[in-house]
């Protein structure tokens, strides 16, 4: 993979960098509510403006559809952006024309300037030529921190790129550092965990991976329509029958691919799904017709933490049970830990992501000591799922 850096922009004081950063956070009564994604940015932010830039931050917020919107305005999260970056942020009420021109003229350098929410124009999630221009008018450089945006081509995530010198941001390049060591070009053996609830939601993934890795370990809900798709019956376990002949096609890829797909023995059963259920321990042949499996039993957690110890590479994707009620987190929770330790110890390279999937190795305690947890949702899912990214293959032909 060959992209350029912040290391290779010398020479840019007094320069005007466009800067695509991903600020959108959740916010709640005009707070906001969790600033990591702004933390996130917050080094390739502090460096431009360090080295004398004048940084001027592009970024969506929300779904305005092409208008402006009071309540999707980045003026609201100035005050947290100044927070988390400990320096003034000026803010300009429209992303192009007079308001922008005007409030960028005004900067001197090392200033950090933030644009009103590019998708307040139909032009942004268009593409469109005009208006990718009209933000160019703005700059001299564009660098691109957000690839939790990188899945789609819109004017400030693609078309900038195409138009002026475009770069990767520090995020953007731990991002595909990360995911290069994962997929890209891993050291083998290459173990994939691939839990939550649903087949329907991850076909591409697992068609995807079975070409890709040594071994798929599928746990989670997931792996009932894999069960019964195998003939086993799961009594009332979250299963999709109709994803049975999807289910068997992926088994046969994977054997024609030399991919080993590891099922659960056993299974922690309940009657109900909620946190403190009553529950017992079965042999996946032995589930009770009116119960469901809402964790992989003890049994799946040894042969799972035995594919991790033998990987050199784990790449990991939704959870091996319920984890969000106690205690069918276990299963997550003792291979989060054990996959934590061989990172520990430098015998793994292990990469990470899906909102549940952070969800549930912050709840595991170990979410810092993997190699890589991506907060980038959709764009890491198709990465996963074998997708281009456009963002990030624009970087790439520069
Ligand atoms: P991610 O957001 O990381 O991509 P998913 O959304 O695919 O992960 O999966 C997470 C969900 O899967 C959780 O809500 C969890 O409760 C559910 N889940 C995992 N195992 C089971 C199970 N055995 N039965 C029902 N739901 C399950
Ligand atoms: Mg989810």
């Amino acid at each position: 993979m060959t992209f350029k850096t912040l290391d290779d922009l010398t020479d840019i004081a007094g320069k005007r960098v466009l800067v695509r950063v991903d600020l959108n956070v959740p916010v709640k009564d005009g707070k906001v509510t969790d600033a990591t994604r702004i933390e996130r940015v917050a080094p390739t932010i502090l460096e431009l403006s360090k080295k004398g830039a004048k940084v001027i931050l592009l970024a969506h917020f929300g779904r305005p559809k092409g208008e402006p919107v009071a309540d999707q305005s980045l003026g609201l999260i100035v005050p947290a952006v100044k927070d988390v970056l400990g320096q003034p942020v000026a803010f300009a009420e429209d992303c192009i024309g007079d308001k922008a021109k005007a409030a960028v003229d005004a900067l001197k350098d090392g200033d950090i300037l933030l644009l009103e929410n590019t998708r307040f124009h139909k032009g942004e999630e268009k593409n469109d030529a005009d208006f990718t221009k009209a933000l160019a008018a703005n700059g001299d450089i564009y660098v691109n921190d957000a690839f939790s945006a990188a899945h789609r081509a819109h004017a400030s995530t693609e078309g900038l790129a195409h138009l002026l010198p475009a770069y990767a941001g520090r995020t953007m390049q731990a991002e595909l550092e990360a995911l290069e060591k994962g997929l890209g070009n891993p050291k083998r053996p290459v173990v994939a965990i691939v839990g939550g609830a649903k087949v329907s939601t991850k076909i591409d993934l697992l068609s995807n991976l079975v070409k890709k890795v040594d071994a798929l370990v599928i746990g989670g809900g997931m792996a009932n329509t894999f069960l019964a798709a195998r003939g086993t019956n799961v009594g009332k376990s979250l299963c999709e029958h109709d994803l049975a002949d999807t289910a068997k096609q992926i088994m046969i890829d994977a054997a024609a691919a030399g991919c080993a797909i590891i099922l659960p023995e056993d299974g922690v059963v309940a009657r109900e799904f909620k946190a403190g259920a009553d529950n017992e321990v079965v042999a996946i042949d032995k589930i009770p017709a009116d119960a469901m499996v809402l964790d992989v039993g003890p049994k799946s957690v040894e042969a799972v933490n035995a594919w991790i110890s033998r990987a050199e590479t784990l790449v990991w994707n939704g959870p091996l049970g319920a984890f969000e009620i106690a205690p069918f987190d276990a299963a997550t929770v003792a291979a989060a830990k054990h996959a934590a330790d061989r990172t520990r110890e430098g015998a793994l390279i292990s990469v990470a992501g899906g909102g549940d999937t952070v969800a549930a190795l912050n709840h595991a305690g170990v979410a810092d000591d993997f190699t890589y947890v991506s907060t980038a949702g959709g764009a890491f899912l198709e990465w996963m799922e074998g997708k281009p990214l456009p963002g990030v293959d624009v970087l790439q032909q520069k």
